[in-house]
């Protein structure tokens, strides 16, 4: 049974090796920022995920959409840390899917890495998904204006987070990628090139559920949030009946605003029209 299904997976999509040659970063530069992995020298190689039979249940399967509903892509971001396992509980609770765009550095320690883990065997309930290994340092020009070393980073990401399917979302950036082509600000251009080339997905999103700086506490009520969801549901969304939600993980970290979450989820899902998807299931992806 496990030889089988190993097979098929490799035959399908999970084993993709491609060495992209590397010319253009310039090293010194990197070597000033220090902070990045100089890693300069050497090709870029995409991560390679493990074939074994937890892999069988991330066999693409044909998804059919049901016209007379409209998708709702509930998407966490910045975790795994504080909030991360209260979101996760919160959704399973509520019997909703939902995704997790993930920073892989995030899971260098064991605590956050048992997190991830969990998150990623509840699949299909809940995806993980690649958002950067550092989220670009919080230097989003310099890290969009070095797309080898960004692609580097992304890379890095999907091997230590373990993600199943070449989907991402950019950091600080609101940027698409799918069959539809690429839609992007000029500034991410270049790495969303790279990326396409190399089958990615990148995801953006529709509404956010915006956040205080500082404390990271909603903007919005659940009943305001709802309200503008609602109002994308109305042809307002970069596809049509599928609503791509931004929140951070961190915004729910305390018993106040888990209680924000939860009631926002019960207000979409008394809508019998909205079903709660995971980001895989989003249309015109390449897998
Ligand atoms: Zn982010």
């Amino acid at each position: 049974m496990l030889k089988k299904l190993s097979s098929e997976i490799t035959t399908a999509t999970f084993i993709l090796i491609i060495s992209v040659s590397h010319s253009s970063c310039n090293s010194n530069e990197v070597h000033k920022n220090s902070i990045f992995e100089d890693t300069s020298a050497k090709p870029i190689k995409q991560p390679v995920v493990q074939v074994d039979a937890d892999m069988a249940k991330f066999a693409r399967k044909p998804f059919v959409y049901d016209s007379t509903k409209t998708y709702i892509y509930l998407t966490f971001d910045d975790g795994p840390d504080n909030g991360t396992r209260e979101c996760f509980n919160i959704c399973k609770k509520e019997g909703i899917k939902s995704t997790f765009f993930m920073i892989g550095r995030n899971v260098e320690g064991k605590r956050n890495k048992q997190l991830a883990t969990d998150i990623r065997n509840d699949y299909p309930q809940t995806l993980i998904a690649n958002h950067s290994y550092t989220h670009t340092n919080e230097r989003y020009e310099y890290f969009y204006t070095h797309p080898d070393m960004a692609e580097k980073d992304f890379y890095k990401a999907q091997d230590s987070l373990n993600v199943p399917y070449k989907i991402i979302r950019l950091p600080g950036n609101n940027a698409w990628i799918s069959q539809k082509g690429i839609k992007a600000h000029k500034l991410v251009k270049a790495v969303c090139n790279k990326l396409d080339s190399a089958g990615y997905n990148v995801i953006g999103w529709d509404v956010e559920w915006r956040f205080v700086r500082g404390s990271s506490y909603p903007v919005q009520t659940p009943t305001q949030f709802a309200a503008e969801v609602n109002y994308a549901a109305k042809g307002h969304s970069y596809t049509p009946k599928h609503i791509m939600i931004l929140t951070h993980d961190r915004m729910f970290r305390t018993p106040n605003y888990a209680d924000s979450l939860t009631k926002f989820i019960r207000i979409i899902k008394q809508n019998p029209n909205y079903v709660f998807e995971t980001v895989d299931n989003y249309p015109n992806l390449t897998f």
